[in-house]
């Protein structure tokens, strides 16, 4: 390695990431950041206050003992050890001011990146930076930090503080050194400190660096943490009898990362770290000698002997390794060197978006649409770095204020549909026209306001019953009336009204008060939430698979009710049941990236296709259920419940 680069990547390693974090300063505030600033530099000399007492004290105990109590001597020895002793108390109730000051710098700093993380990861139109596992390490990397309140970059904006008491302190105990011994020894030490500190200090650097390289297996290690301790996967675990391949994959990934982590924290604290160490030592041995010989001529005082032999021994172990300031801000660093990469990362598809983003319409009054179709043209679509095109030129008209059911096997790309209508994702060709005006054109806020999704992955906040259902129209004020409809048009109003706080009560048993609901009754939940966006301004309403937890006459009995309790609504219903969606005005057969069917059930049943082929398929499953049972839709056999993925092999 040549200087340059040896240079360079010092440069950006060591300087860069302080610099970043001197850069985040301002936000905690000139008065915080003064009163760091001042406790610092008061706490870096009262260290060097009570060694130059002490060596005064030192100094006046020949003079104090020859002259006895009472004489000058001893009073001003007595005098310099209450100086000594007042500046031992003044830096022991400096401590705590400075764990406060540190602990509201670090609140601030940390509060605002951690604004900026979530900002970074809600910028994007897009989602696909999420499913990207680049930005996710470095998600993990940043918020890593954060998330245990640990090594914090709030940490180590204290820590860069910190430098001004730690680096006050050494000059003056160098200089102080130079004045009492010979003039050379101070800059001598001075230099050792530097070179120790540098061992130090770089050798944890390289440390915190390995850490980098474990992050994909750091992130699956917390990922089986997870599922071996938290409550998602406790059902399977026990009934499946996982606990022991769980515990052997966990410790194995254990491994993963910590097995490089400690052989680095091997090869990099062992020989360097103890040549650094002995290189100070033989240094301050230098000093020390050369200081003692000269006291032993009597060419220095014995006050100047003590304050030179302190000063060297409180100089060097000033370059020492601090455990936990020095690591709070190495990995602070790292963190904050992280969220830099993952800006970038984000940045870059911010870029890409923009590239292709074409200028947003104003002259459209966006929430009309869409208010006649509509249409897909040509579209097509592959995710980012996958070669399988999912949607290949795909032509699909919906007409407004109608139903229409989109069927196909699993696979068939009808999810995808739903993301490139909500613009997760934008197609590669092709465009999606609302009245005629491509949705590429409108402001994805405002479109997203049109259309109301249930997707089949919903989320279940931890929230109330309310929460859950009012934010499906989080711009609109809290509407009581309007709740109640919604809950009870998707048929969950009666279980709410008997919970022990109504719409109030939080849908997690987690919570005081809170109840835990069925998958299905979560399904309803989630209609709800879409119903309630349609009575605030949606026009489209989109349910992918909702209804995979009901069985088969359920699903039918929903998709009935619900082709009714929508009527003039867009809606369109997705399912890959194809004896579920019959009451549906219009119903589209997807199969291989393409449209192959459309129309009417009837009239698709008389064209005799596939989707005839597997309506009837399904639906004599359905009817041997029913027959078997002939009891209350709800309760249906599972054996009716047919997959058709299983179907279609
Ligand atoms: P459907 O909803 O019809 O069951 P999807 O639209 O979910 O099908 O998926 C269509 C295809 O796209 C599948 O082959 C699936 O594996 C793939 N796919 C889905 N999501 C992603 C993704 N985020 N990245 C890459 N491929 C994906």
């Amino acid at each position: 390695m040549n200087l340059r680069s040896a240079w360079d990547g010092w440069v950006d390693s060591a300087v860069r990431p302080r610099v970043a974090i001197v850069r985040f300063l301002p936000v905690a505030g000139s008065r915080i950041i003064g009163a760091i600033v001042a406790a610092n530099l008061v706490a870096g000399a009262l260290p060097v206050a009570f060694v130059v007492a002490t060596s005064v004290v030192i100094g006046r105990v020949p003079a104090a003992v020859d002259g006895g109590l009472g004489s000058p001597a001893w009073d001003s020895l007595v005098l310099a050890f209450v100086l000594a002793a007042l500046a031992f108390l003044a830096s022991q109730a400096l401590a705590p001011v400075l764990v406060a000051l540190n602990a509201a710098l670090r609140r601030r700093v940390d509060g605002h990146l951690r604004d900026q993380i979530f900002e970074l990861t809600a910028r994007t139109t897009s989602i696909a930076p999420l499913e990207d596992a680049e930005v996710l390490d470095e998600l993990a990397e940043t918020s890593r930090q954060f998330d245990n309140d640990w090594h914090t970059p709030g940490q180590a904006a204290g820590g860069m503080l910190a430098l001004v008491a730690r680096y006050s302190s050494l000059v003056a105990f160098c200089a102080l050194l130079s004045a009492s011994a010979s003039w050379w020894s101070g800059p001598v030490v001075l230099g050792a400190t530097m070179v120790f500190r540098y061992g130090n200090r770089g050798g944890l650097r390289k440390y915190s660096r390995v850490w980098r390289t474990v992050m994909p297996a750091s992130r699956s290690y917390d990922y089986l943490r997870e599922l071996a301790m938290g409550e998602v996967a406790a059902k399977e675990t026990r009934v499946f009898g996982l606990d022991d391949w769980l515990g052997g994959r966990y410790t194995d990934t254990h491994w993963k990362v910590f097995g490089p982590v400690a052989a680095a924290r091997r090869r990099i604290y062992s020989y360097p770290y103890l040549g650094y160490t002995a290189f100070g030592v033989l240094v301050a041995s230098v000093v020390v000698v050369d200081t003692g010989l000269a006291a032993a001529s009597g060419e220095i005082s014995l006050t100047a002997l003590a304050l030179a032999l302190q000063a060297t021994t409180a100089a060097i172990a000033l370059g020492g390794y601090y455990p936990e300031a020095d690591t709070g801000s190495q990995f602070g660093m790292r963190a904050v060197e992280a969220l830099t990469r993952l800006r970038e990362r984000i940045e870059n598809y911010e870029a890409t978006e923009r590239a292709i983003a074409r200028p947003v319409r104003t002259d459209v009054d966006v929430t009309r649409l869409p208010s006649t179709s509509l249409r897909l043209a040509d579209v097509a679509f592959a995710y980012p770095g996958s070669e399988r095109v999912v949607l290949d030129g795909l032509e699909l008209e919906i007409p407004a204020g109608r139903s229409t059911a989109i069927v196909g096997v699993n696979g068939a790309g009808k999810t995808t549909l739903v993301k490139l209508l909500t613009r997760l994702y934008e197609p590669i060709r092709g465009a999606i026209l609302a009245d005629g005006v491509d949705i590429a054109e409108l402001d994805p806020v405002a479109w997203r306001r049109q259309v109301s999704v249930i997707f089949q992955d919903f989320v279940r906040l931890e929230l109330s019953a309310a929460d859950n259902i009012a934010l499906g129209a989080v711009h609109a004020p809290r509407d009581e009336d309007a709740l109640w409809e919604a809950a009870r048009r998707a048929g969950i109003a009666e279980a709410l009204e008997d919970l022990p706080a109504g719409l109030d009560t939080p849908l997690a048993r987690a919570y005081e008060g809170g109840i835990d609901l069925s998958g299905g009754q979560w399904q309803r939940i989630a209609i709800a939430r879409s119903l309630y966006a349609v009575a605030h301004g949606a026009r489209v309403l989109v349910l992918d698979e909702p209804t995979s937890a009901l069985d088969v006459r359920a699903e039918v009995a929903f998709f009935d009710r619900f082709v009714e309790l929508t009527r003039g609504v867009t809606s369109i219903l997705v399912s890959h049941r194809f004896s579920s969606v019959r009451r549906a005005d219009h119903v589209v057969v997807i199969e291989h990236g393409k449209v192959v069917e459309q129309g009417s059930h009837a009239e698709l049943t008389a064209a005799d296709g596939t989707y005839a082929r597997l309506f009837r398929l399904q639906a004599e499953r359905f009817a041997q259920g029913l027959d078997a049972e002939g009891e209350h839709p709800d309760y249906a056999d599972p054996d009716a419940v047919v997959d058709l993925a299983e179907v279609a092999e």
